[in-house]
This record gives C-alpha cells, sequence and structure tokens, in this order.
C-alpha cells in the first residue's frame, strides 16, 4: 500500500469528529516512525532567509515501513507518566549546580534553571486571582523540541498541567504518530501559564506581560526545534500576523530555532476539515526534525 492509499485509509477512518482512541491506527503509522524517516536520504533541503537549511516543504516518498522501534505506549500510561515540572525537577540530581552559561552559549542545568522558574512563580497580571493552578508547562527539561499552544483550559487548571483535556490527549496521540513520546522528546507549555476565565482567547495585554516567561523558558531548554500550535501561539512567538493558512507548511524562524505551525488539537476537535492539513503538517514536522537527526538524539526507550 502506497503512502497516498495510508493517507486515504487514514481519512476515511477518521471521517468522523468523534475520534477515536487512539487517534490513529498504529498500523497507518508504521511508514513514518522515526527511524523510517530518518533513514530515508532522499530528503531535499531549502534555505531559509537566514541560510539555514531546513527539509524542503513536501514529506518526501517513504519506502515501506519497518517494525516499530518503540513499543508504544498506551494513552493512559502516557497521561499518567506525565510530572508536573516541580516534580520532575526534584528528581534530578541533588548535585545539579547554579544555572551557568557556557562558552558556546548553551545552558547547562536546565533542570535546576526550570526549577528556579517553576519556584519563583508569577502573578504579574490579573489572571493570578482567577487561576487555580500555575501551568508552567511540562516535559523533558533536556528535550530538543519545544511544544508551544496559547494557553491553559479548565482541565489544566485544575492539574496544573498542560494539554490534559480532550485536546491534550489528541496532541498526545499525534506526537505520537510522529514518534516523539509527550514525557520525554518534548517540553510542552504554553503562550499564558494561566487559565483565561471562560476559555476565551488571550488578550494581548497578558501576553505581553506572560511572554517573556516563555522566552526564559525557551532560553533555558534551548530546543533545536519548535512547534507552533493555533494562531495565537504563533502571532506572539514569531510577531506575525499571518492567517494559520499562510503560516502552515513553512519553516519559520525563531533566534535561528526552526519553528513550525499547526492547527491547535483544540480546533481540530471541533473542525473535521482541518485533520487533513493537519496530518500532513505534522509529517512535514517529522521529515524537519529527521533532517537534523534530532530523532537520532532522544533518549532510547
Ligand atoms: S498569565 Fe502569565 S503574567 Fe499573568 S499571572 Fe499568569 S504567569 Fe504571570
Amino acid at each position: 500500500m502506497n503512502s497516498r492509499e495510508l493517507l486515504g485509509r487514514y481519512f476515511r477512518q477518521q471521517a468522523e469528529l468523534d475520534m477515536p482512541d487512539p487517534f490513529i491506527d498504529r498500523s497507518l503509522l508504521e511508514p513514518l516512525t522515526w527511524k523510517r524517516v530518518a533513514e530515508a536520504s532522499s530528503l531535499s533541503r531549502v534555505r531559509d532567509a537566514s541560510g539555514r537549511q531546513h527539509a524542503a516543504a513536501s514529506a518526501p516518498t517513504l519506502p515501506r515501513p519497518p517494525e516499530p522501534s518503540r513499543k508504544p505506549m498506551d494513552l493512559k500510561s502516557r497521561l499518567s507518566s506525565l510530572r508536573p515540572v516541580g516534580d520532575l525537577v526534584a528528581s534530578s540530581p541533588s548535585t545539579a549546580e547554579p544555572l551557568r552559561r557556557e562558552s558556546d552559549g548553551t545552558v547547562s542545568n536546565k533542570r535546576e534553571a526550570l526549577k528556579e522558574l517553576f519556584v519563583a512563580g508569577c502573578a504579574k497580571c490579573h489572571l493570578a486571582q482567577s487561576r487555580r493552578k500555575f501551568v508552567f508547562g511540562a516535559g523533558n527539561a533536556e528535550a530538543p523540541v519545544m511544544i508551544i499552544g496559547e494557553a491553559p483550559g479548565q482541565d489544566e487548571d485544575q492539574q496544573g498541567l498542560p494539554f490534559v483535556g480532550a485536546a491534550g490527549k489528541l496532541l498526545t496521540t499525534m506526537l505520537a504518530a510522529i514518534g516523539l513520546d509527550r514525557s520525554q522528546d518534548v517540553f510542552i507549555t504554553n503562550i499564558l501559564k494561566c487559565h483565561p476565565p471562560g476559555n476565551r482567547n488571550p488578550e494581548t495585554a497578558e501576553i505581553l506581560t506572560c511572554i517573556p516567561l516563555l522566552y526564559r523558558q525557551i532560553d533555558i531548554i534551548a530546543p533545536r526545534a519548535i512547534l507552533l500550535l493555533g494562531r495565537i501561539a504563533a502571532h506572539a512567538l514569531l510577531d506575525m500576523t499571518e492567517s494559520i493558512a499562510k503560516m502552515r507548511s513553512r519553516v519559520l524562524n525563531y533566534n535561528d530555532i526552526p519553528v513550525m505551525v499547526i492547527y491547535h488539537p483544540a480546533a481540530l476537535l471541533r473542525n473535521a476539515q482541518y485533520k487533513r492539513p493537519a496530518w500532513e503538517d505534522l509529517q512535514q514536522f517529522q521529515t524537519l526534525l529527521a533532517s537534523m537527526d534530532i530523532y537520532g538524539s532522544l533518549p532510547k526507550k
């Protein structure tokens, strides 16, 4: 079965809004596992305005799938494995030294630095009064990939973790579809760290007040690639005003870090027509990561 047939089969299965769990039939993911993509040597590459090389916008045609090199975790296990960054950094070695910047510009002791930032907290805007929990972020401080959404929802506000509601479950399976384990391979956070009442969009003043915290997180984690979820996250981080339709399918740039934008998982839950472009964008992001050999640097299971 070729990739076109696989994609057609995928979309027929996903035709209804009520997505099955897991979101994607694992058998359809095998051709796209990280190992296979890393092996695909025919990736075409382009240069952006900064001269940095990236994978071309179109995903390569991938050869026959190998056996998955990772045993997929079930969704319940994935979610139960999530830990707030406070717990995560608490388990870091007690010998951790204070944050310092190396001569090559990299930051050492990332967990400790994130812990300091988390413990410091924030009450710089009025959302601190209405929030239940400060949703700092979760994942691996050493991860090569950061996933950035818009703002915590109600579920996230209750649990203090990003992306744990329905959209979060979908995000987990989307990441698994491109061979990323959300508890080990990525660090997930939002532009805003506090829940806007009524799930309204973040206000400009709130974003301007909160985004320095995100800048600091990026500075500490120093990801090699960033995936932005939705228009608001893209506008805030990239200082762009284009529609998501114009921003998606492109390799953008934030401080020399390649960035891609995809539809927010919550939008996919509301609009079935976004599923196809979202899946195509995920494949392109997978191609980008493979072209940078990021999969080869992930922690082995
Ligand atoms: S939304 Fe951001 S700036 Fe406002 S209180 Fe929360 S962390 Fe601080």
